[in-house]
């Protein structure tokens, strides 16, 4: 059975991060700028990372980061409600019901590349008895030109140093410029943290939505992980350049896996109306988000956040993210 949740964190919220209801909300931490410097709100960060019930609590942070227009805000929204629910069997909510959270603006968000993190620290208790503070994070950026590029790898870099769950969303397909990126976003990770001699990053999902070769690789986790092992496979005959994205890949992250999620159906990706219900989504889609919202978000599956071999506490956590900013805009 699940642990259970407890108590909600509760905070002394400055005006700037309460919603009128007082609810919570996604708060944009790291926002690249048009001049391509960062900015780390700071205050904002500690406001919810030294927040009394949390501040020395180790902490899980799973960051699901990419390019924007994917999806990333529609599955953490379940993700939100998976963690509101407290792990409970009727997690995914009614029929009718709109999703909010990370997707609460809806079109008029504005598509900034950076870090946002949810405003809410969950406390959870691990089936061992540990009580962790959980943090959830939205990364994006932008691919399209060489600066932006490099914007997102520095972001990307910097949320897979400091989560310990990197939730690679990807549409369709892994293809060899989403390894090649992902070479490049760790490379910049693994390039500050030889300074710091840090060990690397922790586990990696590959997150595939819209996949439709089913009868090949079928969806879920066991599909995804055959799929990935031989889209990972290193061999003789490859360039060597190919070789070398896997070489890194492999060597940068503890754990790797993939998970294959269907299309969600036509009034998802067309509708303009759309407002998140589960009456207008597949059931296949619905099915394998029952299967992968768990898989990651489940007590027993969240792991704290180790640097250096050592668990990193929510205090830490803030410490260590500002520090890494520092090399980057160093
Ligand atoms: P984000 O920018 O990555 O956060 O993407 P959003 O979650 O805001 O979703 C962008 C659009 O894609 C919305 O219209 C969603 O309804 C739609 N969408 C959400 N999930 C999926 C999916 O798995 N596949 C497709 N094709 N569309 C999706
Ligand atoms: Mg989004």
């Amino acid at each position: 059975s699940w642990g259970s949740f407890t108590d909600k964190a509760t905070y002394d919220w400055s005006s700037e991060e309460e919603e009128p209801d007082g609810s919570a909300r996604p708060i944009q931490v790291l926002v690249v700028k048009d001049d391509h410097t960062f900015e780390l709100d700071e205050a904002a960060l500690s406001r919810i990372l030294l927040a009394e019930e949390v501040k020395n609590r180790e902490v899980v942070a799973i960051s699901v980061a990419g390019a924007f227009r994917k999806g990333k805000s529609f599955l953490m929204d379940f993700m939100l409600r998976y963690m509101y629910s407290q792990a409970s069997e009727e997690w995914l909510g009614e029929a009718e019901e709109p999703l909010t959270g990370f997707s609460w603006r809806g079109g008029s968000e504005r598509e900034t590349t950076g870090i946002q993190i949810w405003s809410e620290v969950f406390l959870v208790d691990k089936p061992d008895g540990r009580k962790v503070a959980v943090l959830l994070m939205d990364t994006q950026g932008t691919f399209d030109s060489q600066s932006t590029l490099r914007d997102s790898a520095t972001v990307f870099a910097l949320s897979t140093m400091i989560s310990s769950m990197q939730v690679y969303n990807i549409s369709q397909n892994v293809q060899e410029d989403d390894l090649q990126h992902l070479q490049l976003f760790t490379e910049y990770g693994r390039l500050a943290m030889e300074e710091t001699f840090l060990k690397p990053f922790q586990s990696m999902i590959f997150l595939v939505r819209d996949w439709s070769f089913p009868y090949e690789f079928g969806y879920g986790q066991e599909g995804g992980m055959k799929f990935l092992e031989k889209r990972l496979k290193i061999s003789e005959n490859q360039h060597e350049e190919l070789q070398n994205v896997r070489k890194h890949i492999h060597s940068c992250f503890t754990n790797i896996s993939c998970f294959l999620m269907p299309h969600p159906g036509l009034k998802v990706a067309t509708n303009p109306n759309f407002d998140g219900r589960l009456k207008e989504i597949d059931r296949e889609f619905i099915n394998n988000l029952q299967v992968l919202v768990p898989w990651l978000l489940s007590p027993r599956n969240l792991d704290v956040k180790e640097i250096n071999g050592s668990n990193i506490t929510c205090r830490g956590l803030l410490e260590y993210f500002k520090a890494y900013i520092k090399i980057y805009q160093g």
